[in-house]
């Protein structure tokens, strides 16, 4: 388990106490809080009722082995302590701005990162990944958000192209249980020390699921490419927890505080669409074949070996006269 992730996870979640920032509008405040939530996000914002949405379920139904998928490469992910990071909670989610000199290679182009952020669910629901498993959520999902730094200035540019965007997703569970203390203090912004950001993917970076989707809160611009790894990364109940309890959407003296809870988007219909995945899956169907075959060769083993016993015996039995 890559303690480091669990320590910068908990840093993200202790921020807990961290407020809504200054500027916020009430569209990102009502994201998810609204009278209907994301059903009403097409009104405003129409891309969020067209096609290429994400997320989605991944079913065997619908995804096709590629021997093509490389596993990504990645540039300037280990960012020295010098260096920090500036942490901030907009509203709807934690945000974690990168430097601009982490990229990923074996795309068909060269994305740079923008920044990371997270969803999940709340205390007695903990089913906040964005992405399922065949219909089966995961606690919580973490967003990589990288921009084709080849084609555009910045992200801005790029974020409404239909190649402007690559997202790495991590899928995160409840494994082993780490004490931390819950000590923080007010802030609007938290600075963190650079750290290996590659810590917080999972140790199998081979093998991922592939497909064309969109942004998961409006404007919803189909322009994501998405890698989500195969492999959840385990993180403690203590840290879900701080997460799904400690954060506000509203700013620090509102009268009526909202828990930011639940800041996760419904998986989307997969009109005719395939999910391309870098591994192999195995089902029962080539057992079965395996498992008769081992019977038969057992049956034949056994019926050689009565064979040869019942020659040796009477080649005994004749030698004996
Ligand atoms: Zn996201």
């Amino acid at each position: 388990v890559p303690v480091n992730f669990l320590q910068k996870i908990s840093e993200l979640a202790l921020i807990s106490v961290l407020t809504a920032s200054e500027g916020l509008t009430n569209v990102s405040l009502l994201i998810h809080t609204g009278p209907d939530g994301e059903k009403a996000w097409p009104k405003k914002y129409p891309f969020c009722g067209g096609v290429f949405q994400s997320p989605i379920d991944f079913h065997k139904a619908i995804l096709q082995y590629d021997s093509n998928l490389l596993p990504l490469e990645f540039i300037g992910y280990d960012v020295p302590s010098t260096d920090q990071f500036t942490l901030i909670n907009n509203g709807h989610s934690v945000k974690m701005y990168l430097s601009p000199a982490m990229s990923i290679r074996n795309l068909p182009f060269e994305y740079t990162a923008s920044q990371l952020h997270l969803h999940w669910g709340n205390q007695n629901k903990s089913e906040g990944s964005e992405h399922t498993v065949g219909g089966k959520h995961f606690a919580a999902e973490l967003h990589i958000v990288h921009y084709n730094s080849e084609k555009y200035p910045d992200i801005t540019a790029a974020m409404d192209k239909a190649d402007g965007l690559a997202v790495l997703a991590v899928l995160l569970e409840v494994g082993c249980r780490i004490f931390i203390f819950c000590l923080f203090r007010v802030y609007q912004k938290v600075l963190v020390p650079g750290f290996n950001v590659q810590e917080l993917l999972p140790d199998r970076l081979d093998e991922y699921y592939r497909y064309e989707g969109s942004l998961t809160t409006p404007p919803c611009y189909p322009s994501v490419l998405w890698t989500v790894f195969r492999h959840p990364v385990k993180i403690s109940q203590e840290q879900l927890l701080a997460l799904e309890t400690a954060m506000y959407c509203t700013e620090r003296d509102d009268p009526e505080p909202l828990e930011m809870v639940d800041n996760f988007r419904n998986v989307q219909d997969f009109h005719e669409r395939l999910v391309f995945i870098s591994f192999l899956v195995l089902t029962l169907v080539p057992v079965f074949p395996l498992f008769l075959g081992f019977v038969v060769s057992v049956v034949i083993a056994c019926v050689l070996g009565v064979l040869i016993i019942l020659a040796v015996a009477f080649w005994l039995l004749k030698k004996k006269r």
